[in-house]
């Protein structure tokens, strides 16, 4: 039986390992992907981590890999089904087999929303797609939408525009909730075009993305816009289906935990982007890692 087990490899779940290692603790991680790095390896590049400005995302998670590999981190790769409380002990069920912790580290991040709209799941992964890093390319020189005013939104326009024509930036209301920074990089890019109070009411296109249907709100206007290929960047869901029956969530599924990353339930720990929590960040969700790590060895 493991003293702890982390379930993830972004960078709460690293840091973790990192916390883990130093601390003595026998851990695992274990993720479902051989790739670390979790959400950041969607990001292209990272301006707010200390001490790593412009690192791109994968950089910074081959890093932090790195870093948890040289303490002598074990990586376990396989897909949870479920996860069992049984007081002292912790059951993790896998695909490949069962694992026993006295405590888990829930690090399993956040995943993209969807838009909700006709088109969007018919045109997935043909000119629909929530990665500008990993689909950009494939729009070389042609004309693209970003939906959304957050700072995946902001960072996946700046991304496109290098690479397209033509750029729009499609937002629900007037003004973007991304940081400042964010904003004036964008707003300096000519091939940008902000579309404002506008909803994306449809995605149409056989076999690619041909147009989107938009409706101004402000205006009550219906109109169409034609474009190759869609980026949908509206936030995202925190990945708790795993753990909603054992641990006190908000509505919003987000698991209820302080600084000291306990939940609810007694020897489960939440850190990262699935802890209710003001600031989502790749600094915070390290320091949720610590933090998760310092409160489990405290209670050993
Ligand atoms: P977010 O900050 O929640 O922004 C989501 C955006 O999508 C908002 O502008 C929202 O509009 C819009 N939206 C939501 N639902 C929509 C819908 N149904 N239709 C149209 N628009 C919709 O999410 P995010 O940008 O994915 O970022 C997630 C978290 O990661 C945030 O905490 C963010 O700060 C963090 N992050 C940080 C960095 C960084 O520090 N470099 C980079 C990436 C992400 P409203 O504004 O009207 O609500």
């Amino acid at each position: 039986m493991y003293d702890v087990l982390i379930i993830g490899a972004g960078p709460a779940g690293l840091g973790a390992a990192v916390y883990g290692a130093r601390a003595g603790l026998s851990m695992a991680v274990i993720d479902q992907s051989p790739i670390s790095g979790g959400q950041v390896l969607n990001t292209y590049e990272v301006d707010n981590y200390l001490g790593l400005m412009g690192e791109t995302g994968g950089g910074i998670s081959e890093k932090f890999r790195a870093h948890a590999d040289k303490l002598g981190t074990e990586f376990i790769v396989d897909e949870i089904k479920s996860l069992e409380d049984q007081g002292e002990k912790k059951i993790v069920h896998g695909y490949e087999k069962d694992y026993e912790a006295k405590a888990l580290i829930l690090a399993t991040g956040a995943s993209h929303s969807k838009l909700g709209v006709p088109g969007e799941e018919e045109l997935s992964g043909m000119g629909v797609s929530y990665c500008a890093t990993c689909d950009g390319a494939f729009f070389k020189n042609r004309t693209v939408a970003v939906v959304g005013g957050g700072d995946v939104a902001v960072e996946d326009a700046i991304f496109l525009s290098k690479i397209c024509n033509k750029v729009y930036l499609i937002h629900r209301r007037d003004t973007l909730r991304a940081v400042k920074s964010l904003q004036e990089k964008l707003f300096a890019k000519e091939n940008v075009e902000f579309i404002w109070d506008s909803e994306v009411r449809e995605i149409c296109g056989t076999n690619a993305v041909e147009k989107i249907v938009l409706y101004n709100k402000k205006e009550q206007q219906t109109s169409e816009l034609e474009i190759n290929g869609i980026f949908i960047a509206v936030g995202v869901v925190p990945n708790t289906d795993l753990c909603k029956n054992l641990v006190e969530t908000d509505e919003r599924g987000y698991i209820k935990a302080g600084e000291d990353c306990a939940t609810s339930c007694k020897g489960i720990y939440a850190a990262g982007d699935i802890r209710l929590k003001p600031m989502r960040q790749i600094i915070t969700a390290v320091a949720d890692g610590a933090n998760a790590v310092n409160t489990v060895v405290e209670s050993l």
